[in-house]
């Protein structure tokens, strides 16, 4: 078998892949060693004004940024009309399993996402280096990283019993396993502080788990405890964390989930401000959707499923039952797809009647539209926040599939909200920087080629709650590592992803 580098067979395979997929992408030559994209209008990722460059690609780096011919044999990319920006990194990514069942990511490539990070809300695969190395060896379409998650040591250490605090010297067990996470390539901790195995642990556990990431270069990224009527003490607790640990944090989709707290994004905002002012490094991802996707019995914080009361005003702080979208239900497979308003009708119970059968029976996966548009709009536009799906492979929500078209799209183009330049920013070189990723995230000389042409003027989501992962448009080519994973609405099959450990 003849032995041919990575780098060489991808670029092969390109033009050849080029050749057949889109005729209309001139190729000059088969005997090809770097590759020009040529015409294209650089948004850099730094959010400087966009400018006409062309942009030479030699194994997996950027070799050349500026005007200048390309070489006899060189494969030639006419991305004339286009933009060309730095490969979309996504901090908040739930690929997981995802990725070894669908490595090469259709619904994330065709995104313009060529890395991102698993591990969020408190759950990482572990141990760690064993997941990391399998997919090393099974190969993925993009660059993935990963986090360590809280919840995820917590049921390590307490097993079942972690409906309680911690003692101290289980908390002890938590950090040597955190400190195994870390040394093992994690990014930083992350918690879900909202969901079952974080809710019960003290902001003192947290942060002793926090210091542990923070000795070693990570970040604390937080679903924060409570994304309701509490969920300004619980951006409080994030920032309290972030100073007691020293350590950077990132707020996860950010969002005002409930009635009582609609419309106070610029409260938050001063919040989180302030700290800044103060020296405490945080910042926030959203995701651009007034819907959340979770579990059922996220709705009432104080997990009294059985109180008719407490149900009652969980529905009502979402704004009603019918704002609730049940989307897996192993219990009750007719219930999917149905609101649980439409659910309690058809069965002639109450709303909380039809909660309290979902719960009794193992739950459910639900979509919640409760937040707004406005609030949205005022998180987008603060300069510390980034844009980051918590979707992935397979979400049972439309930013799985659609997230970074829609702020390119919807935000930036159709409503203004923001340059398109402070746009490709917020899903670049900020979350490059976030991660600690010092050779991605620009497109400059010596940085990695993680590149995606897409076209300014058509570039749109079109996944919806129904058909969660339609394939978004306008992204027409994306290089990872220098090898192109996605030519004009076709994924090209190569694997080219690295696995990217903390250093
Ligand atoms: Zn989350």
């Amino acid at each position: 078998m003849m032995k041919v580098p990575n780098c060489c067979l991808g670029i092969a395979l390109a033009v050849c892949v080029s050749a057949i997929l889109n005729p209309g992408w001139a190729v000059q030559s088969q005997v090809v060693t770097s590759s020009i994209i040529v015409g294209a209008t650089v948004i850099d990722g730094s959010g400087r004004p966009a400018f006409q460059a062309n942009v030479r690609v030699e194994g997996d780096r950027i070799s050349e940024v500026g005007s200048f011919k390309p070489r006899p044999g060189e494969e030639v990319i006419d991305a004339s009309g286009m933009v060309l920006a730095p490969g979309f990194i996504d901090i908040h990514n739930h690929s997981t399993e995802g990725l070894a069942i669908t490595p090469a990511a259709p619904t994330q490539v065709s995104q313009g996402i060529t890395t991102l990070a698993v591990g969020a809300d408190g759950e990482s695969p572990w141990p760690l280096s064993d997941y990391l190395a399998k997919l090393a060896k099974q190969r993925v379409a993009v660059n993935v990283l990963s986090f360590v998650g809280h919840a995820t040591v917590r049921e390590r250490v307490m097993g079942d019993d972690w409906n309680r605090a911690a003692t101290p010297k289980e908390i002890a067990a938590m950090a040597k396993l955190v400190e195994q996470g870390m040394n093992q390539g994690a990014v930083g901790l992350s918690t879900g502080l909202e969901y079952d195995v974080g809710l019960k642990s003290t902001t003192e556990e947290v942060i002793e788990l926090a210091k542990i990431a923070a000795k070693q270069g990570g970040i604390y990224m937080s679903h924060v405890r409570d994304e309701a009527d509490q969920v300004m003490t619980a951006f409080e607790e994030a920032i309290r964390i972030g100073r007691e640990a020293r350590i950077p944090v990132q707020i996860s989709h950010i969002k005002l989930g409930t009635v009582g707290v609609w419309g106070q994004s610029g409260r938050a905002v001063a919040m989180v401000d302030a700290a800044r002012s103060k020296g405490i490094d945080v910042t926030a991802d959203c995701y651009p959707y007034d819907a959340w996707h979770s579990t059922i019995t996220v709705l009432i914080p104080s997990r009294r499923h059985d109180n008719p009361i407490a149900v009652k005003r969980g529905l009502d702080d979402v704004g009603g039952a019918e704002n609730i979208l049940i989307t897996d239900c192993a219990a009750h497979r007719d219930f999917e797809g149905k609101t649980l308003e439409a659910i309690a009708k058809g069965k002639g119970i109450t709303p909380v009647e039809a909660y309290r059968l979902i719960v009794k029976d193992r739950g459910a996966g639900i979509v919640c539209r409760s937040m707004t548009q406005a609030d949205i709009k005022t998180f987008y536009q603060q300069p510390w926040v980034m844009v980051a799906s918590d979707g992935g492979i397979g979400a049972h929500h439309p930013r799985g599939a659609g997230t970074f078209p829609k702020v390119l799209g919807r935000f930036a183009r159709e409503q203004h909200w923001f340059s398109l330049e402070e746009a490709v920013r917020k899903m670049t070189s900020m979350p490059a920087a976030r991660l600690g990723l010092k050779d991605r995230g620009l497109i400059r000389e010596g940085m990695k080629a993680d590149l995606v042409i897409f076209d300014p003027k058509r570039i749109i989501d079109r996944s919806t709650f129904k058909e969660p992962e339609l394939i978004s448009e306008g992204v027409l080519r994306v290089l990872v590592n220098g090898e192109p994973v996605w030519i004009t609405g076709k994924i090209t099959g190569l694997l080219p992803g690295a696995v990217i450990r903390r250093t």
